[in-house]
Formats: C-alpha cells, structure tokens, sequence
C-alpha cells in the first residue's frame, strides 16, 4: 500500500506514520528526516538545506524529488511505503505521479492555534527520533527518550517565528495539494484535533 501523508506542520503526520509503520510492516519515509540526518551527517546535501530548514522554508524541488526517489528504489519500500512530509508542492506531486502509483493520501485536518501549541510543545530523541509532546505524550523522565535514553532537544523549526513561517510556506505551496489529489480521487479526510489513537482508527478505518 503507497500512501501519502499529507497536513500542516505538526498535524500528527510524523507520530502516526510511525505507528501505522509498525503495525503494517511498510517504512515511514519523512523527507524531512531525511534532510535532518543529511544535516547531522554534514554532507554536502546537509550543508545545503541546513539554513533552508533553520527558517522553515521548502529545500528546491529538484533536490527533494531526487531524494525520495532514491530513496523509494530501496529494497524495503517494495511493498509500500507511507511518505510523510512529501510531496509538498505541486511540482513535487506531479513528478512523483511519474514514478509512482499511488493508493490513498490522507489528509490531516487541524487548526492553526491547535498546530502551534503542538508544535511548541515538540521534544524530539537526538539518538533515535522518536517524538514527545510535554502536554500529550510526555517522556516518563523529563527530557529522556523512552526507547533509548537519548537526551529530547527542540527543533530549531518548533520555534516561535519559525512555526509561523512554516504554516505561511504550508498554506501557499501545500495546501494547494488538497484539491490536487481531490481531484484525482485519492483524497481520505481524517480530524487530526484529537488523540494520536483517534487518528489512527480513522486512517484504519479508511484502509481495511
Ligand atoms: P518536516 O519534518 O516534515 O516538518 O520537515 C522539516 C523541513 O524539511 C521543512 O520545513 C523543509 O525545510 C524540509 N522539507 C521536508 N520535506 C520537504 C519537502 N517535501 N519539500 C521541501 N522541503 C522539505
């Protein structure tokens, strides 16, 4: 199954792909994970996008379709995939739709006060990734990872001035993307205001 996950920054894409990853067997592709790791790594990729990510604005188009598609050629996501994060421009979905087939997008309804204090209240596991929320899924020790330990850090995109920027970039350039897949029949509509396990009987509900 070759699902999109697509919503606002801080829609509950990320925590819900990774659930759903592991109780279908299919990899979380996160473009912007991949940028992250890019970045940490200090490639030449990473030394690219850092600045681009630190604002909140789009990595070129071109840049990012060529990592996706790499990245879909691995063995792995042969039997599906949930991209999360991508496409996030027309060009991007249309240059996707030249590679892959594509089953449903689900679409992550939210308001913007509600993206705002999730974003603001973002932790994120420096070793492994995993995702907290202070308010709705906290570590059981402050400022540690559950799985590993690690030390959770705030995304230099879950700032104030960032957030904001990112809801603009999302509303002009993604956005957009909602009547796109309407259009072609594959849009499912879930409400993404409530819990990560509402959510994730919502998107069930739509795959079974
Ligand atoms: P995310 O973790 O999905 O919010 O992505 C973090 C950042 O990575 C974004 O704010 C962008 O700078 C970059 N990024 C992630 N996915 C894409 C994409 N599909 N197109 C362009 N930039 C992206």
């Amino acid at each position: 199954m070759n699902l999109i996950f697509l919503g606002a920054p801080g829609a509950g894409k990320g925590t819900l792909a990774t659930l759903l990853s592991r109780e279908y067997g299919i990899p979380q592709i996160s473009t912007g994970d991949l940028f992250r790791a890019a970045v940490k790594e200090g490639s030449e990729l990473g030394n690219k996008v850092k600045g681009i990510m630190e604002k909140g604005e789009l990595v070129p188009d071109s840049l990012t379709v060529e990592l996706v598609r790499q990245r879909l050629a691995k063995a792995d996501a042969g039997g599906g995939y949930i991209l999360d994060g991508f496409p996030r421009t027309i060009v991007q979905a249309d240059a996707l739709a030249g590679f892959e087939q594509i089953d449903h997008v689900i679409n992550f309804e939210i308001d913007d006060q509600l993206v705002i204090r999730r974003l603001s209240g973002r932790r994120v596991c420096r070793s492994c990734g995993a995702i907290y929320h202070v308010d709705n899924m906290p570590p059981k020790v402050e400022g540690k990872c559950d799985r590993c330990g690690g030390e959770l850090y705030i995304r230099d995109d879950d700032k104030i001035d960032s957030i904001k920027n990112r809801l603009r970039v999302y509303k002009e350039q993604t956005e957009p993307l909602i009547a796109y897949y309407r259009d072609k029949g594959l849009l499912r509509e879930i409400d993404s205001s409530r819990s990560p396990q509402h959510s994730l009987e919502q998107i069930k509900g739509i795959l079974e």
